[in-house]
């Protein structure tokens, strides 16, 4: 048999503009972007503002000015979510036809839970599969009933990680039937986050570790789709000294906040590339001198902990 011709080599990164982005987005987006640009490939920008219900109105625009300071420059326009639903739909319709999914009438509190990305806290309970029992087809008898597209997980496919190995995670024990269709009328996450990044021609996905059990979904979903996924690597995120996700409690971690007190962006790579292994100690360099330093093997396992005294650090050394 011939085999495919290899797709050209490409990155994304896919911010949601659900407010400020701080110094753990951007370690996360350095990684995915320097391991682009040292195998020659191409970083597009997705902005994916129908991933939640926090979107915050002017977040895009600050995006865009972070990534631009930061130096992570991308190829093209940004892809905008919300331009492209019928593009998600024309992928529901597939799964409903394939009698993939189901209408679920279960409370909205639960279904809006498991739509947007299911950062680890985020994580609903294993839903039950109360409506399971319903073909596609009887979305038409609902009524006014507001209701939810589940897809019927009936397997969990295990995946090697470029960054933790060969993982499996069991999403029929973890969540079961996912949402791909919120009840109010949008789709979730998990949906167009692989409808996008297949039309993207995507070929490598770097992102949190928090969301290292969407990606059996997404698997499922490309699968279902017959579309071809990408390479994933899930890497560590960025914790405070209490051990817990960066939030107000740690300081101003905010990128729009350094960089409105005069921090230099080489400061911020430069710490960011110390935590990563690629520099002896953290001091100024840019994302772009960075590129032939890059490894993805010397990132630690464990999260980079932004401690007040590494905060305080970048913030006095302009
Ligand atoms: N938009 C998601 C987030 O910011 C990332 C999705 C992804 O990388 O697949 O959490
Ligand atoms: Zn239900």
């Amino acid at each position: 048999m011939p085999s495919p011709t290899p797709r050209p080599l490409r990155a994304r990164l896919a911010p949601s503009p659900t407010g400020a982005q701080h110094v753990g987005n951007a370690r996360t987006y350095l990684i995915a972007w320097l391991s682009a640009r040292s195998q020659g490939a191409e970083v597009r920008l997705r902005i994916e503002d129908i991933d939640s219900p926090r979107i915050k109105q002017g977040s895009t625009d600050l995006i865009l000015e972070d990534l631009c300071w930061l130096g992570l420059n991308f190829t093209g326009e940004p892809i905008i979510q919300t331009t492209r639903i019928p593009l998600y739909d024309a992928a529901l319709e597939r799964l409903r036809e394939l009698e993939l999914v189901y209408p679920c009438t279960c409370t909205r509190g639960d279904i809006e839970q498991a739509a947007s990305a299911p950062h680890v806290e985020h994580e609903g309970p294993r839903y039950p599969g109360t409506c399971s029992h319903r073909r596609s087809g009887e979305a038409n008898s609902l009524g006014t009933r507001p209701f939810a597209w589940r897809f019927r997980v009936n397997a969990s496919p295990t995946f090697t990680d470029r960054f933790l190995g060969e993982l499996s995670i069991d999403i029929r024990e973890l969540g079961g039937d996912f949402v791909v269709w919120k009840s109010a009328g949008t789709p979730a996450y998990q949906l167009a986050v692989v409808v996008d990044d297949a039309a993207m021609g995507i070929t490598e996905v770097i992102r949190g570790d928090d969301l290292a059990p969407s990606t059996p979904r997404q698997l499922l979903l490309y699968r279902a789709l017959d579309l071809e996924p990408p390479v994933f690597a899930h890497v560590p995120l960025v914790i405070g000294q209490d051990g817990r996700r960066l939030a107000k409690r740690h300081g101003d971690t905010r990128l729009a906040s350094l960089r409105k007190d005069g921090v230099q962006p080489e400061s911020v790579i430069g710490l960011l590339a110390w935590s990563c292994g690629w520099v002896g100690e953290p001091r100024a360099i840019s994302a772009t001198e960075l590129i032939p330093l890059f490894r993805l093997d010397t990132v630690p396992r464990s999260p980079f902990v932004l401690t007040s005294e590494l905060l305080k650090k970048i913030e006095t050394s302009r």
